[in-house]
């Protein structure tokens, strides 16, 4: 183990989560990261809260988030999920000399699906030039997220320089892919094993995956949740997340089942290698990382 790649096993699976590496995100680019991520939060239950996981609500000034993108070899196909960042801060855009290190080449990864259209998220699409980085993948994202990004819709709720880095990065980011693209619109079987599940609420078309081999379960939650707090206040949003009420529908959805079916989870922003239980308490839930 080391802190950019982390193999493990789902079934007969072979699975690397692979760093993209990190971002800061604080002022005055983004909110303090209270606000940030817990948006509709009441101050002073978050502020308990927050001291719970030794966090100092007025000192917490930064939120180093990393971004943990993951392979998967079924057997028949290499599977990338996510592309991660490219040029937001000098700490990101990790993937491709991570993959290298595990021995994997872009031209090896056949499908690559995108879980939502954000930049840390897509942005490792192309390279500087504009090229696709993955060119002899089958890119794969929701119907309604795709259509979100190339709509008129997606003049976001969000402050103009912070829609302007999102807009720029789909323009960027989105139309090279669709010689190659293949949309879905219902939970189906992406590759076998790998399902499609809706998960809208962070954004229209956002998409979980359920990654099944030999009776073990895998469950990407990509950004259903941000932080380890939102599966104990599934009902607190962060700022970039578009329909609140639906990102609690989602979580609840998510969470539920990745508890019943005991499913290892892996959540791109948590503490690498973002892999971990999710443990029922008291009606909601808290997060059980891997040991490692
Ligand atoms: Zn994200």
């Amino acid at each position: 183990m080391n802190n950019q790649t982390h193999r493990f096993k789902v079934g007969s699976f072979h699975c690397i989560a692979v760093s993209d590496g990190a971002f800061r995100y604080a002022p005055p680019m983004f909110p303090p990261p209270p606000v940030l991520l817990f948006a509709n939060a009441p101050r002073t239950t978050l502020a308990q809260t927050l001291r719970r996981h030794d966090l100092q609500p007025d000192q917490w000034t930064e939120w180093v988030s990393p971004y943990i993108c993951l392979v998967i070899d079924t057997g028949e196909h290499r599977v990338l999920v996510d592309t991660g960042e490219d040029g937001l801060g000098p700490d990101t855009g990790k993937l491709l000399p991570n993959l290298k290190s595990a021995g994997i080449e872009p031209n090896d990864i056949d499908i690559v699906i995108l879980t939502h259209g954000h930049p840390d998220h897509i942005a490792g699409n192309t390279d500087i030039e504009g090229k696709l980085v993955f060119r002899k993948a089958r890119y794969v994202m929701w119907k309604d997220e795709w259509d979100f990004w190339n709509s008129e819709q997606a003049t976001l709720k969000l402050e103009e320089h912070i829609r302007e880095i999102l807009l720029a990065c789909a323009r960027k980011n989105l139309p090279p892919i669709q010689h190659q693209l293949c949309l879905v619109d219902r939970e189906i079987e992406i590759v076998p094993g790998i399902q499609a599940i809706s998960a809208p609420g962070h954004t229209p078309g956002h998409m979980a995956l359920a990654i099944s081999s030999g009776g073990e379960q895998l469950l990407c939650v990509s950004d259903a949740v941000l932080h380890p707090i939102h599966l104990e206040r599934p009902e607190w949003c962060a700022v970039v997340d578009l329909d609140p009420r639906q990102v609690e529908t989602t979580r609840r959805k998510l969470l539920t089942r990745a508890a019943t079916e005991n499913a290892l989870v892996l959540a791109f922003h948590f503490p690498f290698p973002g892999l971990g239980h999710v443990v029922p308490r008291a009606e909601r839930w808290h997060w059980q990382p891997i040991e490692i």
